[in-house]
């Protein structure tokens, strides 16, 4: 087994995946993308719709500024090239979601095109080229399960008929499922950022379909891909990737060939299945869509919108290793949201000390949030108390040890440090005497490990240092410890 293993790892090894990704993301309008139906998710079947985004006949589209606001802010976001002029096109296809019979959509001259991504890369960040931004409306939604008649028929809601949505289409710059992966997360960071979408992939707000190829390692041809869809997380996508490259491996590794097609992810069986091979691929027989102008964007609107974009999350994590001094990897991580950048800013700020307010965040803040399942703008230690709490150490009034005990408290009564400092008697103790006695008392009791220590093992000297902060409960100032330990020991 574990030969077997190791033989599909080397085969496996041979070949390199090559991955482009499609994401569809649903834009933040209070209506839809070419009616004043209400764009929102939950509401009761078919209660926002009306003779435009049902698709009767006769009924006409007009654009929302609004969405074309969105998708100028996303396509600057991901620093693409607008065009002046976009055309809309219909996109025919017959299925039950889809009233009018096509969908409106851009083809041959989408809104934006060659932008990048920047992902992190071995400390530092490289772009992934995004190739195309363009816009269409959403289609509506088969409920197949859930009411009193699901056993014998299907359901068309049409409340996201006409939903506003980008597509963002990547170049096959992705070379795993890891990267795959990163590409998602730092572009979502992107579009929250913007606010340009919620993002949100359980209601479907961000969709994702991944196409995956191999190549031999070192060779410089695409292999043929295939497109996979019903990808709903970005776990999901990662999985299906790493499940795709390895079945196009052993096809290609028995001698086979890559069949161009479609693809459907399934989770609960964790493989992907043929849905539809190029040959019965859908001929969408694009045309301009006659009921629509061509979009025209003026200078003006796009420097309108981009001065509305906010410091974007590359910049933000450029700016945090140069101005904070700390690592790249901290900066990514602190960066990801803007919620936590912020945070974090006001807690380094307040304290003076950024490398402590990184540390705090991305260890005891992001743990306490996870472990409580809470978004951090209920976060019950406010980024001022953290940094309160940072000073309080620096000024050697509280040991770092206690510090984490006087956190868990704050963090379960939203009580302010030093209040909690003085009720429980946590100030830290410099005082050499009652150092000294704790020191004299441990010295005492152990006298084969001080043995030990004169003997030059001098790595002792850190248990040496526990037991002293274990008699003091925690509370001995280290620096005071270590030097009178090493006075008592004769180091
Ligand atoms: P289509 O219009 O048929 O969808 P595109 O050329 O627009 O085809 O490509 C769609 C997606 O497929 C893009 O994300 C692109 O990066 C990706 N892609 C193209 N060729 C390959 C390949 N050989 N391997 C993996 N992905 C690819
Ligand atoms: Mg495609
Ligand atoms: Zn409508």
């Amino acid at each position: 087994m574990a030969t077997a293993t190791r033989k599909n790892e080397e085969v496996l090894a041979k070949y390199e995946p090559v991955i482009g990704l499609e994401v569809h993301c649903q834009l933040l309008t209070a209506t839809k993308i070419f009616c004043s139906c209400r764009n929102r998710f939950g509401d009761a079947p078919n209660t926002n719709v009306c003779p435009v985004c049902l698709g009767l006949p006769g009924a006409l589209p007009v654009l929302s500024r609004r969405a074309v606001t969105l998708a100028i802010k996303a396509a600057l976001a991901t620093r693409c090239t607008l065009h002046e002029t976009s055309v809309f096109a219909r996109k025919n296809y017959f299925y039950p979601d889809l009233p009018k019979g096509y969908q409106i959509s851009q083809y041959e001259r989408p809104l934006a095109t060659e932008g990048y991504v920047e992902i992190p890369s071995g400390g530092a960040l490289r772009r992934v080229r995004v190739q195309r931004i363009h816009m269409e409306e959403d289609a509506g939604k088969l409920l197949h399960e859930g009411f009193p008649w699901s056993g014998e028929k299907s359901g068309v809601d049409f409340n996201r008929s006409g939903v506003p949505l980008i597509e963002i289409v990547s170049y096959p710059d992705l070379r795993g499922s890891e990267e795959a992966h990163d590409y998602l997360s730092a572009l979502k960071s992107v579009l929250l950022y913007a606010e340009v979408s919620d993002c949100n992939m359980e209601e479907g707000s961000l969709r994702c379909d991944a196409n995956v190829s191999v190549r031999p390692r070192g060779a410089e041809a695409f292999g043929t891909r295939t497109e996979i869809k019903n990808l709903n997380s970005f776990r999901n996508v990662a999985r299906a990737v790493d499940y795709e490259v390895a079945r196009q491996v052993a096809v290609l590794e028995a001698g086979g060939r890559i069949v161009q097609e479609t693809r459907l992810w399934d989770a609960d069986r964790g493989e992907t299945a043929s849905m539809r091979s190029k040959e019965e691929a859908h001929d969408y027989r694009y045309f301009p869509e006659p009921d629509l102008p061509p979009l025209v964007l003026s200078r003006e609107w796009i420097e309108e919108v981009r001065a509305s974009l906010p410091e974007l999350p590359a910049e933000r994590r450029r700016r945090f290793v140069e101005e904070y001094g700390i690592p790249e990897y901290d900066a990514g991580v602190l960066t990801l949201g803007r919620d936590v950048a912020d945070y974090f800013e006001t807690a380094a700020r307040t304290s003076g000390s950024a490398k402590a307010a990184s540390n705090w965040v991305m260890t005891e803040v992001l743990r306490k949030l996870k472990e409580d399942d809470r978004p951090l703008a209920s976060c019950p230690v406010s980024p001022e108390r953290l940094a309160e709490t940072i000073r309080m150490i620096e000024a050697g009034t509280i040991s770092g040890r206690i510090a984490k005990d006087v956190f868990e408290r704050m963090w379960a009564t939203g009580d302010a440090p030093d209040a909690i400092v003085e009720r429980e008697g946590l100030v830290q103790v410099s005082d050499e005497a009652a150092i000294q006695a704790a020191v004299d008392a441990v010295v005492a009791a152990n006298p084969q490990q001080v043995e030990t220590y004169r003997k030059g093992k001098a790595t002792t000297l850190g248990w040496f240092v526990g037991q002293v902060m274990r008699r003091t409960g925690g509370k001995a100032n280290p620096q005071v410890v270590n030097s009178l330990l090493k006075k008592s020991l004769g180091g």
